[in-house]
């Protein structure tokens, strides 16, 4: 983004310009918020795959309301968490599986 007076590169949540103080036509109070829903989700889909998936799923919410702020992070932070959930699925349904194989085992003996 540039300031449309003097030409100056402009960060994207600038309001004024700071080369020469013109307004950049972005309404005081519309700066480009961070979606912390869906960093929150991320973050979590890797230690509570959960709470990550329910926090991706709102932060995808969320990133509609905002413009579209987080939206690969909150899309990421669920398919991780759906990944960890079906592995962890997966471990579960193999544990009990020779668990129970062994004990069957066992029983014969
Ligand atoms: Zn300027």
């Amino acid at each position: 983004m540039y300031c449309s007076n003097c030409g100056k590169e402009l960060c994207d949540n600038a309001v004024i310009c700071p080369g020469c103080g013109a307004a950049t036509g972005k309404p005081l109070g519309a700066k480009q918020e961070s979606n912390v829903l869906a960093i929150v989700g991320f973050v979590l889909a890797f230690l509570m795959p959960v709470a990550g998936l329910v926090c991706s799923i709102l932060g995808k919410n969320r990133a509609a309301e905002l413009g579209g702020s987080g939206k690969g992070l909150a899309t990421a932070g669920i398919a991780v968490s759906i990944a960890y959930l079906a592995l962890a699925v997966l471990f579960l349904i193999l544990f009990f599986g020779i668990f129970f194989a062994a004990l069957s085992a066992a029983a014969y003996l």
